[in-house]
């Protein structure tokens, strides 16, 4: 089997590899949640692959497999994080108009309070 993409350069493949402490709240073969250093809400977690990909931009149909892991975690970690009855939100961001500032796909879960919409 081909080994997973790594790229040395990047904070979560670190924190992926042990490299840099993370908050863990969910782990398996190629998922990884942890607590944002920064939380924007009461309840922030970051939902990645174990793998490198830059941007949703980067994606290859042979990714599929992995982002519904990603949506399977989300939903694992709002229910341990008590917020499966209260919602929560699950926010992607892809280049600079959206603001992605780490370019290893993460998923976004945010929780914990009452949010408003349009999110802009
Ligand atoms: P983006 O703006 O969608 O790329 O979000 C990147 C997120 O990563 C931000 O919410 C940061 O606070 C978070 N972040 C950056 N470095 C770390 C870290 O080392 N541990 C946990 N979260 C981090």
């Amino acid at each position: 089997m081909a080994s997973k993409r790594f790229e040395e350069s990047c904070i979560f493949c670190k924190i992926v590899a042990g490299q840099i402490p993370s908050k863990q709240v969910y782990s398996d073969d190629d998922v990884l949640a942890f607590h944002d250093v920064n939380p924007a809400a009461p309840v922030h977690v970051l939902i990645i692959p174990k793998e490198h990909i830059p941007t949703i931009n980067d994606l290859q149909a042979s990714d599929a497999e992995i982002m519904g892991k990603l949506m399977l975690a989300a939903r694992k970690v709002a229910s341990q994080l008590g917020l499966a009855e209260s919602g929560y939100r699950l926010i992607l961001n892809c280049g600079p108009d959206a603001l992605q500032s780490v370019f290893h796909i993460h998923m976004h879960l945010v929780g914990g309070q009452k949010m408003g919409w349009p999110p802009f």
